[in-house]
Order: C-alpha cells, then sequence, then structure tokens
C-alpha cells in the first residue's frame, strides 16, 4: 500500500509530479488510466473530502497548492481529476448514506471512475430555446417519484471510462435536478469522444440519455431553480480552473527560466512573467482565505492570459525545435487554448476577448 499525500508540502507530491510529468505527454493524446489510479493510490482524491468520509480534509488553499503542482506536472490528467473531484464531492455533500456507501470507496481507490456532465446547466448549449436535457417524474403525483431522463451532455470527460456520472436536466416547469447517474443504466449511450486540439486523452464527448429511469434516492439536489447556484465541486468560474492556468504556466515559465541560464536574453522575459505567475498565485491563495483583493473572474481572465503568453514565450524560446511534436512547449502552446473555452462565465469570456482585440476593458 502507498503512502497517501497528506500535504501539499509532502516530498512525496514531488516524486508523483515527476512521474506524472514523465506521461504528460502521452496523457495528452491517450487516456492516462496509470497516472489516475496511481494519483487515486497517493490519496489525491481523498484531498478534496471531510475526514468523516475518509478524506484528508485539505483546506481551499491547499487543494488550490496542489493543484497547481499537480497542472504544472500534467494537465490532462489534472483536468480529469478535478470533473471527477467535481462528481465527488456533490456526491458526499448530497447527504445519502446509502449512495456513499455504495459509491465513495471504489472511487476514492479509483477502482470505479465518476465525472461531471452539467455545463448543459452552466456554459453550453444556454442558447437554445430547448433545455438540452429535460426530466420528467416517472409518476406524475409522487413528490419521491423516480426521474425519466431525455437528452445529451455535451461535454463529459472520460464518460467511456466513468462508472457514474454527476448531471443535471430541467424539467418541464424549468425547476433542475442533480443526479447521480450510473453509466450502466439502459438508455445511456456514450459517443466517441471528440479529436481535440489539446487534451484528446481526456476523452471527452457527449453522452446521450435515451428514456433513461433515475431512482429518486440518486438524486442529489433539487427539484429547484438554479441547481448549480452555489454548487460545491461543480460551478463554473471556480479557482480550481484559474490554479490549473497558473500550474501550467509554471510548466513554460521554468522551462524558460532553465533556457536563460545559458542565454542571458531570455532573462528578463522569464523573470517578468515569474513575477506575474507569483502575483496571481498570492491572489488565488488570498481568495481561497476569503481575502479577496480582486474577484474570482478577474483572476481567471489574468490567468487565461498568462497562460497563452507564458506558454506562446516558452515556444518562441524553444525556437524551431519547440516547433516539433516531441518538444513540450508546443503541447503546452495547445493545451493553453483550452483555458479560452473550458468553463467560461461570459465576463471571463468578454475579458479574453477584449484582450485579444487589444481592446481595454
Ligand atoms: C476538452 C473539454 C472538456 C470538457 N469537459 C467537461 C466535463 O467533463 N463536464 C462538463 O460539464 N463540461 C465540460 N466541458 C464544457 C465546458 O466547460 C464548456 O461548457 C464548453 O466548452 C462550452 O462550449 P460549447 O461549445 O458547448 O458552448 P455553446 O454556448 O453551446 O456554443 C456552441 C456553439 O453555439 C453557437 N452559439 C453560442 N452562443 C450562442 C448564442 N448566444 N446565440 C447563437 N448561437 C450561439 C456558436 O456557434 C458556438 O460555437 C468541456 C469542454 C472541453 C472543450
Amino acid at each position: 500500500m502507498r503512502v497517501m499525500i497528506e500535504s501539499p508540502a509532502a516530498p512525496q507530491l514531488d516524486s508523483l509530479c515527476t512521474l506524472l510529468s514523465s506521461c504528460a505527454e502521452t496523457a495528452d493524446a491517450h487516456w492516462p488510466a496509470d497516472s489516475l489510479q496511481r494519483c487515486a493510490e497517493e490519496g489525491v482524491l481523498r484531498w478534496f473530502l471531510p475526514e468523516d468520509q475518509d478524506g484528508l480534509d485539505w483546506s481551499e488553499a491547499d487543494l488550490l497548492r496542489g493543484y497547481l503542482r499537480l497542472s504544472a506536472a500534467c494537465l490532462t490528467t489534472t483536468f480529469i481529476i478535478t470533473q471527477a473531484t467535481g462528481a465527488l464531492k456533490r456526491i458526499a455533500s448530497a447527504g445519502s448514506r446509502e449512495l456513499c456507501d455504495r459509491w465513495l470507496p471504489p472511487l476514492l481507490s479509483g477502482e470505479r471512475i465518476c465525472t461531471l456532465g452539467i455545463s448543459h446547466l452552466t456554459t453550453s448549449r444556454r442558447h437554445l430555446a430547448k433545455p438540452a436535457l429535460a426530466a420528467r417524474r416517472a409518476q406524475i403525483d409522487d413528490p419521491q417519484s423516480d426521474f425519466i431522463l431525455d437528452g445529451y451532455s455535451a461535454w463529459v470527460t472520460g464518460a467511456a471510462h466513468a462508472d457514474l456520472m454527476v448531471t443535471g436536466a430541467q424539467l418541464e416547469d424549468e425547476t433542475q435536478i442533480l443526479v447521480a447517474l450510473p453509466t450502466e443504466l439502459p438508455g445511456v449511450t456514450v459517443e466517441p469522444p471528440a479529436r481535440l486540439v489539446g487534451l484528446s486523452g481526456s476523452d471527452t464527448g457527449p453522452v446521450r440519455l435515451g428514456g433513461v429511469r433515475v431512482p429518486y434516492s440518486h438524486v442529489l439536489d433539487g427539484p429547484t431553480t438554479n441547481v448549480m447556484q452555489g454548487a460545491t465541486g461543480a460551478k463554473t468560474g471556480g479557482l480550481q480552473t484559474s490554479a490549473l492556468a497558473i500550474g501550467l504556466s509554471s510548466a513554460a515559465i521554468e522551462l524558460l527560466e532553465t533556457e536563460s541560464v545559458r542565454r542571458g536574453e531570455l532573462s528578463q522575459a522569464a523573470a517578468e512573467l515569474a513575477a506575474e505567475r507569483d502575483r496571481l498565485t498570492s491572489s488565488l491563495l488570498a481568495l481561497a482565505e476569503g481575502d479577496a483583493a480582486c474577484s474570482a473572474d478577474e483572476l481567471r481572465a489574468g490567468a487565461n492570459s498568462l497562460v497563452l503568453r507564458a506558454t506562446q514565450a516558452a515556444l518562441a524560446a524553444a525556437k524551431g525545435a519547440g516547433y516539433a511534436q516531441a518538444h513540450p512547449a508546443g503541447r503546452w502552446c495547445r493545451q493553453a487554448l483550452f483555458f479560452l473555452v473550458w468553463s467560461c462565465p461570459a465576463q471571463v469570456l468578454q475579458a479574453n476577448l477584449c484582450e485579444l482585440a487589444g481592446m481595454s476593458e
């Protein structure tokens, strides 16, 4: 049995990151089963749960410190972990003893896998007249009736590997439910994952639900209006998205710093980017500790800007060699584009567009 990583300062986190980093190129293209299993064995998923649910109960700031390290080592594995822990936290906090007893032990050990398919309630398909995923009661007059789900969730990371998916659906009266949906239920179809610009190894793709009957015992929240509002573990614009962007920036900045030892002309750019990364990291941790110098959206916009510039600076410094497939700088550039589209609330999207258009907001 492996030793659990009990804090972000634990030396085992260094060795885990070295291992993840050595597999990061492959993980960008192929589902990183071994990296994920190793993370589970070293207790990474337990960081997010309280002790009375077999968790290690890390503080919000420590969780972000953990994410900063993991994402600098392997963005794909870390991104998959964000979706799994988002689902885990929702299951753990819903208060169903039956669901927790059945699912938490195998999910925490890595024997089973869970994921999230909730973006159709937050940042995806919101302009469509009809909800992407609709729910109705199997027995209209029974408040504890099972629900029948029809429709699809467009983006579900690792759907083909997942045993359980936390997803949401809208009822006719526009209230919403959040459910823990076993993927083996009749009527669940996992479509082939999309070939992506980066992070294809996350095996993200659509899941279609055709008359899927979800037992009432699997309802985590609702029916209520805006079930995602205030949801822990599964909301947009959370600090984790910024942590991953800053983490990926760190990988690129480290390459610049290493190169600048031999090439003095790179030193100033490396130092400027590192100072910006440090300022954003301080804001991230301050926000986690409730000491907000900026809003979460402002931080995210800053982190998006940094990750795009830092990864391209690493590519520029690596020159033609960096443009070869085998060099990490090109992969970092592709992966940095992900932050322009992942869980981006409207204000962040607007800030990104203003920056790209060279407009001051
Ligand atoms: C690699 C990857 C992994 C992801 N993993 C997950 C996951 O595991 N779980 C999860 O829940 N989510 C996940 N997401 C979803 C993500 O967080 C965002 O919700 C998603 O990227 C939003 O993009 P969309 O194309 O669905 O947006 P949409 O808003 O649906 O836009 C799609 C298209 O619709 C059109 N359109 C958009 N807005 C309008 C409008 N107002 N009027 C008219 N037309 C419009 C545009 O042509 C646009 O290209 C993932 C996304 C990616 C890229």
